[in-house]
């Protein structure tokens, strides 16, 4: 129970990697503040089973007054955020000619603007109580490109060097920030796109995972949210007081190609 008395903050936690993140945490004691669209009483009700006290608030991370609203509620109800993971995020593929403004502006207001709202919001009360955590979840899409996944890859590099930024301005503190960089994990994010693919060519589903595996992923394995979570929990840990601005990827040796 490392994290026992910390308020731990998961922007887009009612599914997918935020969710196991979510999780992970709880599980380590922490209380969380779920956020996110869907079903927030089923999130919520999962995430309470580990012990801790849990809340979910509903704000839009691409509207900067809502932000302002969540870090209100989180100071009201939990005393502040101890542990700020940003994870909400959207994608869109398209090639650039033919990519919707509206698209860039939204990818780029969830995926990387909210993770400067979010960061100048929690670190005046970090700073008070001497001890934070910010991680970013970032993709390998941060350290790599990819075809018709413009706001996106543009997005991910953008929380890249911000995590570097927000790690070196707190660097003589207990206040650390991270990015991690994952591959493929099985979320309703990536099955979005199989479920695309597999429309496209009339395939099925298992096949079709496994092509985007082959592709790009030499372990042939998705990581899971909740290696995600044990990665996330190291970087809360006391271990990990000295990695600041890294990016650390698991994302089955996608990148070491
Ligand atoms: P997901 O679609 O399963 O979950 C996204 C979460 O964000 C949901 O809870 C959703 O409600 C929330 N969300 C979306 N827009 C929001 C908004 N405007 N305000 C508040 N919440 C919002 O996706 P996921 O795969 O779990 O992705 C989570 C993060 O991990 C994203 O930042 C994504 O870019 C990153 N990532 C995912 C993969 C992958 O393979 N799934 C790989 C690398 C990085």
């Amino acid at each position: 129970m490392i994290l026992k008395g910390k308020t731990a903050l998961v922007t887009g936690s009612t599914s997918g990697i935020g969710l196991g993140i979510a999780h992970t945490l709880a599980a380590a004691g922490a209380n969380l503040i779920l956020n996110g669209f869907g079903d927030a009483d089923a999130a919520i009700s999962d995430v309470k089973r580990h012990g801790g006290k849990v809340a979910h608030h509903p704000a839009d991370v691409a509207d900067p007054e809502q932000i302002a609203a969540m870090s209100d509620y989180a100071q009201r109800e939990f005393g502040g955020i101890d542990i700020l993971v940003n994870n909400a995020g959207i994608q869109h593929v398209a090639p650039v000619e033919e990519f919707p403004a509206e698209r860039w502006d939204a990818i780029l207001s969830i995926n990387l603007s909210s993770v400067f709202h979010t960061t100048r919001l929690a670190l005046p009360g970090m700073r008070k109580r001497g001890w934070g955590r910010i991680v970013n979840i970032a993709s390998v899409h941060g350290l790599v490109g990819s075809a018709q996944k413009s706001a996106y890859v543009a997005a991910k590099h953008g929380v890249i060097g911000l995590t570097k930024v927000v790690a070196l301005e707190t660097a003589t503190t207990a206040i650390t920030c991270n990015a991690i960089c994952p591959g493929w994990v099985l979320t309703p994010l990536v099955q979005k796109q199989i479920d695309s693919r597999t429309s496209q060519t009339q395939g099925n589903v298992a096949q079709a995972r496994q092509e985007l595996l082959a592709e790009k992923q030499p372990s042939l394995d998705f990581v899971t949210p909740e290696q995600l979570g044990e990665l996330v929990l190291f970087l809360c840990s006391q271990a990990a007081n000295q990695v600041r601005g890294a990016a650390w990827n698991m994302d089955g040796g996608w990148t070491a190609q």
